[in-house]
């Protein structure tokens, strides 16, 4: 069996604390599975960038590049008031390394009151242009100041974005099939603005809609479906068992993965990835989390899920499989969890027992 290179970036705060746990559940995974891993520790970060003037060294970019075969990185914590010379390290991360999609399940484990169909879904969001360009200028107009940002959509990037969103469709068919649950129809939910936005929005709604049209999908039976998001975000927190999987531009799908997450409780369980054509790295939603630094209770399983996220865009299915099952065995018994879930438990203590159960 071949040895698994796996970049590792903590950056700043919890990241430092989470991303261990990753490292631990890789090398605890059952050998049967046939895996060997090995691990590269890499900088990146707010620290990074005061100890070296970059928050992103050109080490690390080429590491990943020449040597890793997929990554995770922590969070990072950016500077309260614009600093000279600092950028977001994981923006750049995805720019050099074309990470075009960022993609965020959201899962329940269990019923709840408010939700009592089971919730599993996942989000698709662009992840190269739109807003986030960042091409921005201000000016002084004739009542103060004023600025201005460009939101850029392309065929391209639209094209390839709904291309993978079909893909991960038909993998949580291909999932789904093998677990008996086969009721559930796939769908892709494109999402826009394109009764406001009609050039922008609307070159993403058509052109997306034009991929999922491709024979691949609609021979396997997905459903295209398509809404605006102000009342797409109504919908998902009103009937979230609605969703299957949601495609949608840079800056909407930044704030429906992280608003979505409130559907499945603390920040610190959802997991996301940023996929290219050929690589990815897990990465947990939430931030550095300064409040909680240094404590030893961040909750590591947004983490872990990330590790399992990253396992399935590098083909491994088998190994994310065991990880999400050993992840929602502890949360389904709900003895050891972290603060954030009602409990007591340390970091390290919730990772020993996930481990137990791979
Ligand atoms: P945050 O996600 O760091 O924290 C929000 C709240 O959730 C805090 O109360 C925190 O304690 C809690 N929380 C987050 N993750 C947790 C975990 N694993 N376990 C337990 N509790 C957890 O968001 P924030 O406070 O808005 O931002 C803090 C810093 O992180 C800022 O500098 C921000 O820019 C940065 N940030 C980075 C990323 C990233 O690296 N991708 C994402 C969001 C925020
Ligand atoms: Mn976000």
């Amino acid at each position: 069996s071949r040895t698994l290179r796996i970049g590792l970036i903590p950056g700043d705060g919890i990241g430092r604390e989470v991303i261990p746990a990753g490292r631990r559940i890789l090398e605890a995974l059952p050998a049967s599975l046939g895996l060997k891993f090995s691990f590269v520790d890499l900088d990146a970060g707010f620290d990074t960038f005061k100890r070296t003037g970059a928050a992103l060294p050109e080490q690390t970019v080429e590491t990943l590049k020449k040597e890793c075969d997929g990554a995770l990185f922590g969070a990072v914590s950016s500077p309260i008031t614009a600093t000279k010379g600092y950028s977001s390290p994981i923006v750049a991360l995805r720019k050099k390394l074309d990470l075009y999609a960022n993609v965020r399940p959201v899962k329940s484990v269990a019923p709840t009151p408010c939700f009592p169909d089971p919730i599993d879904l996942v989000i698709v969001r662009e992840n190269t242009e739109d807003l986030y360009v960042k091409e921005e200028k201000t000016y002084d107009g004739p009542n103060g100041k004023v600025a201005e940002a460009i939101k850029r959509i392309s065929e391209s990037a639209s094209t390839r974005i709904a291309t993978i969103a079909g893909e991960i469709a038909l993998r949580r068919q291909r999932v789904r099939e093998t677990t008996g649950e086969t009721s559930r129809k796939s769908m892709v939910t494109v999402t826009h603005k394109s009764n406001v936005m009609s050039q922008s929005d609307g070159l993403f709604r058509t052109t997306a809609r034009k991929a999922l049209e491709q024979a691949k999908f609609k021979d396997a039976g997905v459903v295209i479906d398509d809404q605006i998001v102000d009342s797409m975000a109504y919908k998902l927190f009103r009937e979230p068992s609605f969703y299957d999987v949601i495609v949608a531009p840079n800056l909407y799908g930044d704030i429906l993965s992280d608003a979505a997450a409130a559907l499945v409780g603390s920040l610190g369980l959802v997991p996301s990835a940023n996929v290219g054509d050929g690589f990815a790295i897990g990465e947990p939603c939430h931030g550095s989390a300064p409040d909680i630094e240094g404590k030893g209770i961040a909750n590591p399983i947004a983490t872990l899920r990330s590790v399992a996220l990253m396992l399935e865009f590098m083909n491994q299915e088998e190994a994310a499989a065991s990880i999400y099952k050993a992840v929602d065995a502890n949360l389904v018994e709900g003895k050891l969890l972290t603060p954030d879930m009602g409990g007591k438990a340390k970091t390290e203590e919730v990772v020993n027992d996930i481990i137990k159960r791979l």
